[in-house]
């Protein structure tokens, strides 16, 4: 059967948006791309200004798109921060960090979407609006209603045989329960606000929650604070930290109260007056555009039915996600994701049954709920990102991915959450190379040097 060429939307020029625009245009697929910003890059692309609202729950608020801070670097090293046809190395005259500023990330992508004639398919400050099904059964087309997001208020409609979501998820925060938070007077805001720690000058800081944004906010601010404590869940590594550079940091049980005049208590019975508190909670699964009349929903952060993370089963393969899942080497698995999708559109990879997937489907929700795991993690990829990625390579033909990914997401992991504070820095290149070029895997590596 020749292959199938179809003309396809693409919400988002993120990284999902961008690779999954190369690969469609590689299968011979049409491409529109839209995206409500001026530039491609999407998360990556730092932007000075926060949403009008810095706890991010008023409704009407303006919101801006990334949650960068000024002083991100990655977390990753960028061997594993770029693609498997297009490597993330080093530049003439770029940042030449193993663990990049996210300036460089940006430049990395725009000169990806340069290569591979991504600019020429997308739709700058076009924001999607609706999606939406025309009629019914498998293979109907889909409209798609965008706006100008300057100028004009019309909305334009156009209809695709397939759309592709590729719209990110760390945008739309989630608060905690904060015991007596309503009665708080002072300042609050969530991490997707923060940027710079100057305006928390000699001041008492709590910051809530243990995640990678809350590892480099807390030294970032602590650097100009007078005290910084951080409310966390009991973490039995917390007794043991030192760290490095700052030591005015200190941490602490969960909140118990925060009271109106600014005192608050936690569980382990510490308090203290605090002039602003940080949500650094983690962020909420919200595509407000997808209209599906309830066969793809959001529940406890769990976008489904989706059939390994991607395709909804009944409505496959015309509606797809790519990047939803994390924990895990991102880039590497969105590129997957991506050729896979643009593969099983034009018909060159089949997908099962409808009844086979959702069947894939059901077991994968027994397995959370037999392994109690939160449901909201149901697209985290740990522990299967190996089994995840060697699968999709299988699925599309590739030989398998070498373990070195995997195990330098391990060792990052590792020393994230042991607090090592220096990671990037002490990080250590020529190792790393070696088991490159080796090919061998890290812990065999470790083996033969014992
Ligand atoms: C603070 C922070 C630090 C991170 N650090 C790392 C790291 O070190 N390493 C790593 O691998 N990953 C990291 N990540 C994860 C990061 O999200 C991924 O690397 C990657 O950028 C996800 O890309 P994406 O394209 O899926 O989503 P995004 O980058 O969010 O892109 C989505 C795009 O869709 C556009 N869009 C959304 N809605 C619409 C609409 N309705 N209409 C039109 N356009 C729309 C947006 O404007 C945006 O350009 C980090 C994330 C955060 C928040």
């Amino acid at each position: 059967m020749a292959p199938r060429s179809v003309k396809v939307a693409v919400i988002g020029a993120g990284v999902s948006g961008l690779i999954a625009a190369k690969e469609l245009q590689e299968q011979g697929h049409t491409v529109v791309i839209f995206e409500k910003n001026n530039r491609v890059g999407g998360t990556w692309v730092y932007d000075p200004k926060t949403d009008s609202d810095p706890l991010s729950i008023e409704p009407t608020r303006e919101i801006i798109h990334s949650s960068l801070y000024q002083s991100l670097r990655t977390n990753l090293p960028r061997q594993v921060m770029g693609f498997l046809d297009y490597p993330f190395g080093k530049r003439e005259s770029g940042d030449p960090r193993s663990f990049p500023g996210h300036e460089e990330v940006v430049r990395f992508l725009e000169d990806f979407a340069g290569e591979f004639g991504i600019y020429g398919l997308t739709r700058f400050e076009t924001e999607v609006v609706k999606v939406e099904r025309k009629g019914k059964g498998k293979g109907k087309e889909w409209e798609v209603e965008s706006r100008l997001t300057r100028g004009s208020e019309s909305v334009s409609r156009e209809v695709f045989e397939a759309v592709v979501v590729c719209s990110g998820h760390f945008v739309e925060p989630k608060l905690g329960v904060v015991p007596g938070i309503e009665n708080w007077r002072r300042f609050q805001m969530h991490s997707h606000n923060y940027r710079v720690p100057h305006s928390f000058k000699d001041q008492v800081v709590i910051l809530i929650g243990l995640g990678p944004s809350s590892f480099d906010i807390s030294r970032d601010i602590a650097h100009v604070a007078k005290e910084l404590h951080v409310a966390t869940k009991p973490n039995p590594l917390l007794k043991d930290i030192n760290f490095q550079t700052v030591a005015n940091i200190s941490f602490h049980s969960l909140i118990e109260y925060v009271h109106e005049d600014g005192l608050v208590t936690f569980e382990d019975g510490f308090s203290t007056y605090a002039d602003a508190i940080i949500h650094c909670t983690g962020y909420k699964y919200h595509i407000p555009f997808l209209e599906t009349n309830g066969i793809v929903t959001i529940e406890d952060n769990r976008v489904g039915p989706l059939y390994k993370h991607v395709f909804p089963p009944s409505l496959a393969p015309c509606l797809s996600f790519i990047g939803l899942t994390y924990r895990e080497t991102i880039f590497n698995v969105i590129e997957l994701q991506a050729k896979w999708v643009a593969r099983v559109l034009s018909g060159k990879i089949l997908l099962p049954t409808e009844e086979e997937m959702t069947e894939s489907v059901k077991k994968l929700y027994q397995f959370i709920e037999e392994n109690a795991l939160p449901k909201r993690h149901t697209h985290s990829l740990r522990p299967f990102q190996a089994d995840y990625k060697q699968w999709l390579v299988a699925e599309i033909g590739l030989p398998p991915l070498e373990d070195w990914r995997d195990d330098m997401w391990m060792e990052c992991f590792k020393n994230f959450s042991e607090m090592k504070e220096m990671y990037r820095d002490e990080w250590d290149d020529n190792y790393w190379d070696s088991i490159i070029q080796s090919g061998s895997s890290f812990e065999e590596e470790k083996i033969s040097n014992v």
